[in-house]
C-alpha cells in the first residue's frame, strides 16, 4: 500500500470509488457501481451530512492516554460533549479503573488567525496539552479551516516532537475534502500506522530478560489477535465477540476504541486481525499485513445467526481451529434457536426499513430476514465493494427491496417511509427522529448499553423488537400530533428526483 508514505490518507471516493448517491432497487446496484458510474454522483438538492469529524472525535476522544487537539474553530468540536459519558464507560470497561474521559483541546481559529496563520497557535496547544495532561500520545486533528488556510500541522509536530515525551499523531481529516464520513477511519490509522506502530518488538528493550521468557511469548502470540472494534460497537458487543473468541482458545488484543495506543505497538506481533466491519477496518488490517506479515480476516459484521457464524469460520480457518469452531456454532445455535422459538411468531411477516453505516445497515437487515421479518427498505450511508456481498443476500430473497445511499437526508427518508409504512424502522436517532414522527415504531441501531453482535445479540434484537412491536400507540399519537416540514406534495414526488444521474427511480 503506496498510501502510507503520504502525508494523508486517500479519499474514499478515490480509494473505493464509494458512492453516497443512489435511489433504485436493491439489485441495480451492483452494475453501475462496479463500471464506476456512481461516482461523482451528486444531488440538486441535499439537506444535512455528516462530516468525517464527528467519526474521528467518537473514535480518538475514547483513547486511553491521549490528548486530542482539534486545530480550527471551537465549533468543530462541539460533538464531543456528547460523547463524555459513553467514551468514560467504555475506557472503564477496557480495564482502565480511573478513566480520564474525553482529554481534548481546541486551538480557537478566529477570523485574525484565518489571516496571518494558526500555527504559533498549535504550537503552543501541543506545549500545553503535554504539561497539563503528560499524556502517552496527542493528536493533532486538522479540520477545514489549516487545510484552506495551509497551516503546515507536520512541520508544527515535528518541530516540537523533540521537547516532549508523548507520541505526536497529526490526522489529517478537513471536512470539506471529502462527502464519505469513513474517510475518517482512514486518516486516524494512516497517523497510527506512520507514527506508533513501528514493528519494534519489546523483547529487543529486554523486557523478557531470559530465554525461557521469549518462548513463552512466542507461544503467547500465535493466540493473540487483534481485534478491531469500531466506536458503533458497545461495551456488552465487545464482550461477546471476546467470549465467542476466548472459546476458541484466543487472547484478544482490542483496539482503537478506548484502547491505549499501546494496543496499537502489539498489533504487528498478533497472529490475526480480525475486522468486524470492513467499512471500518480494511485500511489498518491491509497495511499490518502488507508491511509486518500478520494476515487478516474480516468481510463482513458479526451481525446475524449466518454472519456471525461465517466471521468464526473464517478465524477459525486462519489459526487451524476449524473443528472447534464447528463445536461452538453448533452449541450457540442450538441454543439461540431455543431462545428465538417464542418470540418468533410475533416477528414473522412484520416489515422493517433500516439506516446507518454501509455494513451495520446490511448486515441488521439480513438479521431481520433470517428472524422472519420482510425487509422494505435499506438506506446506507454510503456503498462501497465491501456492501456487495450482504446486497447479494438480501437481494437474493427479495430484489424488490429499496435501496437509497444517503448520509442522512430526511427529505428522502420521510417520502419513501411514507410510502412503504413500514412497522419498524431501525436507525441511528438522527434518522429514527423523522420515522418516529411519521408514526412508525423505532429501535436503535446502536445504543450504548445494548448488544447487537454475534449471538447473544442477534437474540437481544428479535426479544426487542417484539416489545417496539407490541404497543405502538407511541408513535401513533406522536404522528397526530406534530408536523414534518415538508410539504404536501413531496410525498407524491419520486424520492430520489435530486439524485443527478438517478434515473433508477422508485
Ligand atoms: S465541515 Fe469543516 S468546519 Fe465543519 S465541523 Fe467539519 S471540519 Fe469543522
Amino acid at each position: 500500500m503506496s498510501y502510507i508514505d503520504a502525508k494523508a490518507a486517500p479519499r474514499r471516493e478515490d480509494r473505493l470509488g464509494t458512492c453516497i448517491e443512489f435511489g433504485g432497487l436493491i439489485g441495480d446496484i451492483a452494475k453501475p457501481f462496479c463500471e464506476g458510474c456512481l461516482k461523482n454522483r451528486s444531488r440538486a438538492f441535499s439537506q444535512g451530512t455528516i462530516c468525517q469529524l464527528l467519526p474521528a472525535l467518537a473514535i480518538l476522544t475514547s483513547l486511553q492516554e491521549t490528548v486530542v487537539i482539534a486545530h480550527g474553530a471551537i465549533g468543530c468540536g462541539g460533538a464531543v460533549h456528547s460523547l463524555g459519558s459513553s467514551v468514560r464507560l467504555g475506557q472503564w470497561r477496557s480495564g482502565d479503573k480511573n478513566p480520564k474521559g474525553a482529554l481534548w483541546l481546541s486551538t480557537n481559529l478566529n477570523e485574525q488567525d484565518v489571516t496571518s496563520g494558526g500555527e504559533v497557535k498549535l504550537r503552543e496547544a501541543i506545549l500545553e496539552a503535554d504539561r497539563r495532561y503528560r499524556p502517552d500520545a496527542i493528536i493533532i486533528l486538522s479540520t477545514c479551516v489549516p487545510g484552506i488556510i495551509g497551516d503546515d500541522i507536520d512541520s508544527v509536530t515535528n518541530d516540537v516532537k523533540d521537547q516532549i515525551s508523548a507520541a505526536l499523531l497529526p490526522v489529517h481529516c478537513e471536512g470539506f475534502k471529502t462527502k464519505v464520513m469513513a474517510t475518517a477511519y482512514d486518516a486516524i490509522f494512516h497517523s497510527f500506522l506512520r507514527n506508533v506502530v513501528d514493528g519494534r518488538d519489546e523483547t529487543d528493550f529486554g523486557v523478557y530478560d531470559n530465554e525461557a521468557a521469549v518462548a513463552a511469548e512466542a507461544i503467547r502470540r500465535k493466540r493473540l489477535v487483534n481485534l478491531m472494534n469500531v466506536s458503533s460497537m458497545t461495551g456488552p458487543d465487545q464482550n461477546e465477540l471476546t467470549r465467542l473468541l476466548n472459546k476458541l482458545g484466543l487472547e484478544v488484543n482490542m483496539l482503537p476504541c478506548d484502547a491505549h495506543p499501546d494496543a496499537f505497538r502489539k498489533a504487528p506481533f498478533a497472529a490475526l486481525s480480525i475486522g468486524v466491519c470492513p467499512t471500518h477496518d480494511d485500511y489498518f488490517m491491509s497495511y499490518l499485513e502488507e508491511k509486518f506479515g500478520v494476515p487478516f480476516v474480516g468481510g463482513q459484521m458479526p451481525i446475524g445467526i449466518e454472519n456471525t457464524g461465517t466471521w468464526l469460520r473464517q478465524v477459525a480457518a486462519k489459526l487451524g481451529l476449524q473443528e472447534t469452531a464447528e463445536r461452538i456454532i453448533e452449541s450457540e445455535s442450538a441454543e439461540l434457536n431455543r431462545a428465538l422459538e417464542p418470540i418468533l411468531p410475533s416477528l414473522k411477516g412484520r416489515t422493517a426499513m433500516l439506516s446507518a453505516g454501509e455494513m451495520r445497515t446490511l448486515a441488521t437487515a439480513v438479521l431481520l430476514q433470517e428472524l422472519g421479518m420482510e425487509i422494505l427498505a435499506v438506506r446506507p450511508y454510503h456503498y462501497d465493494e465491501f456492501g456487495a456481498v450482504e446486497v447479494e443476500k438480501l437481494s437474493g430473497i427479495n430484489p424488490s427491496i429499496r435501496l437509497n445511499v444517503a448520509t442522512a437526508q430526511p427529505f428522502e427518508a420521510v417520502n419513501m417511509i411514507n410510502r412503504a409504512k413500514p412497522d419498524l424502522y431501525i436507525g441511528h436517532n438522527s434518522d429514527n427522529v423523522w420515522a418516529a414522527k411519521c408514526g412508525v415504531s423505532v429501535l436503535p441501531i446502536y445504543g450504548t448499553n445494548s448488544i447487537y453482535s454475534g449471538y447473544a445479540g442477534a437474540y437481544d434484537i428479535a426479544r426487542r423488537i417484539r416489545r417496539h412491536l407490541a404497543n405502538t400507540s407511541f408513535n401513533d399519537k406522536l404522528s397526530r400530533n406534530v408536523r414534518q416540514p415538508y410539504r404536501k406534495n413531496w410525498y407524491s414526488e419520486d424520492p430520489f428526483k435530486y439524485i443527478k444521474g438517478g434515473e433508477l427511480s422508485a
